[in-house]
Order: structure tokens, then C-alpha cells, then sequence
């Protein structure tokens, strides 16, 4: 047995892993093009053709809604603005609530509270780390406007009961889709398995354009007004003769035409992009299954999942070691990924802290300093934050997933192989972890 990286061993690996780096020559072009034009954004926020945008921003939208088999595809500078203009366009509003995933990005839930509506999180399936229907069933009441899905790590809910609930009770559903391009569920992709996805082009995530967001939606209504939250709404509706002005309060949504260029060379780039981490995870998942504790993520009946973050469960009963500990020793046994040697080893205990623990939720601080929009008169519940509401999206954090991104292309498999003996020396060594009390 070799001595851990931990315990001053030599590591597995010190060279780091490649980067991860999906702009080339495509987007440079791109970029090169738009800039050389002049026309670096053609927007304007006044009823007129270019209300909708530049050429770049169109032609963006067209491949995307192609791609996504969906009717509209509407541009956004994130995945955040995506998310408000969903919310807004759903016509949440002062007293209404929003059932939401407390293990996701703080935005998710943010959503519901520009528009004055009151987060209210449901527990997560402990095998997806999304939304469980039964949950969401539990904390629907009179007040529940719309339920906000997010397809956490790159796998899709669990759409079709969650759907129903919703026709049930007349809720828009919005799917955070920012984790999972090219995911499906049952054969279809998500973004459109609700009323309205949203997906996220900033750096970090599949693919990118700096900064950058889109919308899809099946629905000219929710189109139309996410458009005009987008641009300046309560500037346009006159003109334009919208009627319903319903959280018509306008933004600036709009993302740039250099963006949106380097966005269609992206669009085409990520079917590949995904397949690799797919084929990549199936590779590691072969090398690591067996191992004590640890669990690999279960795929749903035709559904592919993206892979944002390869999730994998890990029960601490079963080996007797924590699980900070057995991050610890990963860590010191494998290197960083260039691009991102300030991040560290990119593998890491649990995922952020369910969102209610957060301080905004913990002491009701939203808008002014007068607790709005959690006690605002409009509002006839009271909201419950208190740590225990969601004990499964808790455990995920504190005790169960161990989580890490060194699947993403160009990982070779002899870099792969690195990433799993890494694994297997640790677990060989869990008797040395088991005694290390001080770790880490
Ligand atoms: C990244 C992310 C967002 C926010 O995306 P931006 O484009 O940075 O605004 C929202 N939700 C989830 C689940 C994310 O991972």
C-alpha cells in the first residue's frame, strides 16, 4: 500500500489537468467580425423593429429555438436576467409564492423575490438532487403562482408528475436549464418540458459567451412579456398596445451582439462538448464502481444527463470516514486544471449550502428594512426557513455527495485513470483516514 499524499506520500498526480477551453478560431471570427462592423449592440428600448435586437442576436435565437425543438428562443445577458424575466412573465407578484429547489444557485430563488414573491423551498430526491414531485405536492397552497425546477448538475427533474401538479393547480413551471444543455427526459430536451427554460452562457458553464443567457418558451404570451421585461417594457407597452401591464417594469436584459455571435459558434460546439463528459464519466464511473460508500448518479429511463458537476453519493456509515476527510486526501492526491489552478483541485464536499441558510432568508432582510417581501401585508403565509425543512438537500450538503468537474474535455483517459487511482488509493487507505482524527 502507498503512503497517502495526505500523510506527506507522493500524490498521484502533480502535472495539472488540461484546461478546459471550448472558445477557438470559430469565436474569434465570431467577435472579429461583429467588432470590425461596428454594430456592437443594435437594441433599442422604444417600439420599433430593433426593439428585438441586431442581426446577431436574431440569428442566435433561431439556431437556438432549432436546436431546443422550441418556438422561441429569447436572449438574455444571463442566466439571472432569464430567470427575473421568467418570473415576471409568469405574473408572480406581492403575496404569491414560488416553490423552489433550495440546492441550487442563489438566483433560482432570487427570481421570486424581485417580483415580490415569497420563496418557498421543497426538499430535493436524494437520487437526482432535483426537485422531488412529493415534496413539491406538500408545500403547494392557494397562494403557489409558479414552481421554479432546476436541473441541478446537468440531470433533468423528474418533469412529468411535476407537470401535472402544475395542470392541477394552474403553475407556471420555469426550468433552470443553466446546468444542463443538451440534457433530456424521456427523450426530450428540457427547456420546453415547462413553460419556460432558462439557460446560462457565462464562463464557467458548458459553453459560453463571457456573460450571456436564453429563454425558451412553446408560449407567445410569456415570449412577449419576457421580451418586453427585457428592453424597457413600461416604455414600450403604449406604443406597442400591450394591455396587460402586469409587471411590466422594464430592464436591460439585452445581450450584446458579440456575445451573441460567439454564442452560435458555441450552440454548435456543445451536442460534442456533452457527449464527451458523458463518455468521460462512463469511463471513470467504470473505474470507481465497487468502491466503498460511493454511489454514482443514477440516469433516468431515457434521459441524458449533461454533467456539469459529476455527482457521486457517498455514504460516511458505510466507511467510517468523514467525508471532509476523504476530500482532503483526494485533494492533496490529484493537481489543478490549468485556467483554473486558483480554484484548486476540482473536487469538493457537497455543493452550496441549501439556500434558506443563506442570511437574506435567515434574517428576512429582502427589500427597505422592512422585512418585504417575507412579512409584506399582501402576503397572508408566513415563511418558514428554519434549518430541517428540506433534511435531504441538507444531508447532500453536509454528510452525502462528493462532487467534481474532472470530466470536461480534453481529459484524456490516462488523465482519467489518474483521477481513479486517486480514488482507489484512498479508499485502500481508510483505516489510516479512520484514525486521523485532526483531518482535515
Ligand atoms: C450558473 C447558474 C445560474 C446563473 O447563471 P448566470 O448566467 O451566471 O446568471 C443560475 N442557476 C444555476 C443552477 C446555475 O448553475
Amino acid at each position: 500500500m502507498t503512503k497517502l499524499a495526505l500523510f506527506d506520500g507522493s500524490p498521484v498526480r502533480t502535472k495539472p489537468f488540461p484546461a478546459y477551453k471550448p472558445i477557438g478560431e470559430e469565436e474569434v471570427a465570431a467577435a472579429k467580425a461583429v467588432v470590425e462592423s461596428g454594430v456592437l449592440s443594435a437594441y433599442l428600448g422604444a417600439w420599433h423593429d430593433d426593439f428585438y435586437g441586431g442581426p446577431q442576436v436574431r440569428a442566435f435565437e433561431a439556431d437556438w429555438a432549432k436546436a431546443y425543438q422550441a418556438k422561441h428562443a429569447i436572449s438574455v445577458n444571463s442566466c439571472t436576467s432569464g430567470l427575473y424575466a421568467s418570473v415576471g412573465a409568469a405574473g408572480v407578484g406581492p403575496g404569491d409564492e414560488v416553490i423552489v429547489s433550495p440546492y441550487t444557485m442563489s438566483a433560482s430563488a432570487t427570481a421570486a423575490i424581485v417580483f415580490n414573491g415569497v420563496p418557498v423551498f421543497a426538499d430535493i430526491d436524494p437520487q437526482t438532487y432535483c426537485l422531488d414531485p412529493k415534496s413539491i405536492q406538500a408545500r403547494i397552497t392557494e397562494r403557489t403562482k409558479a414552481i421554479i425546477v432546476v436541473h441541478i448538475f446537468g440531470q433533468s427533474a423528474d418533469m412529468d408528475p411535476i407537470m401535472e401538479l402544475a395542470d392541477q393547480h394552474d403553475l407556471t413551471v420555469i426550468e433552470d436549464c443553466a446546468q444542463a444543455p443538451c440534457a433530456t427526459y424521456k427523450g426530450r430536451p428540457v427547456g420546453t418540458l415547462g413553460h419556460l427554460g432558462v439557460f446560462s452562457l457565462n464562463y464557467h458553464k458548458h459553453i459560453h459567451s463571457g456573460e450571456g443567457g436564453m429563454i425558451t418558451t412553446n408560449d407567445d404570451g410569456l415570449a412577449d412579456r419576457c421580451q418586453l421585461i427585457r428592453n424597457h417594457g413600461e416604455a414600450v407597452v403604449e406604443a406597442k398596445g400591450t394591455k396587460n401591464l402586469v409587471n411590466m417594469i422594464g430592464f436591460n436584459f439585452r445581450l450584446g451582439e458579440i456575445e451573441a455571435a460567439i454564442g452560435q459558434a458555441q450552440l454548435k460546439k456543445a451536442p460534442d462538448l456533452v457527449s464527451q463528459r458523458q463518455n468521460n464519466v462512463a469511463y471513470l464511473e467504470n473505474k470507481l464502481s465497487g468502491l466503498p460508500g460511493l454511489g454514482m448518479p443514477k440516469a433516468q429511463e431515457k434521459s441524458a444527463h449533461a454533467y456539469y458537476v459529476h455527482a457521486l453519493d457517498y455514504d460516511p456509515s458505510v466507511t467510517g470516514v468523514v467525508r471532509e476527510t476523504i476530500v482532503a486526501a483526494l485533494r492533496a492526491e490529484l493537481p489543478v486544471s490549468e485556467m483554473r489552478e486558483r480554484e484548486g483541485t476540482l473536487v469538493s464536499g457537497g455543493y452550496v449550502k441549501p439556500l434558506y441558510l443563506q442570511p437574506m432568508y435567515r434574517e428576512l432582510v429582502g427589500y427597505g428594512t422592512v422585512s418585504c417581501p417575507f412579512t409584506c401585508p399582501h402576503y397572508g403565509g408566513t415563511v418558514d426557513y428554519s434549518e430541517g425543512i428540506c433534511p435531504e438537500a441538507e444531508a447532500a450538503h453536509n454528510t452525502t455527495l462528493i462532487s467534481h468537474e474532472l470530466m470536461r474535455p480534453p481529459m484524456t483517459e490516462t488523465d482519467l485513470d489518474d483521477v481513479a487511482n486517486a480514488f482507489h488509493k484512498v479508499f485502500e487507505n481508510l483505516d489510516d483516514l479512520k484514525n486521523a482524527k485532526a483531518v482535515p
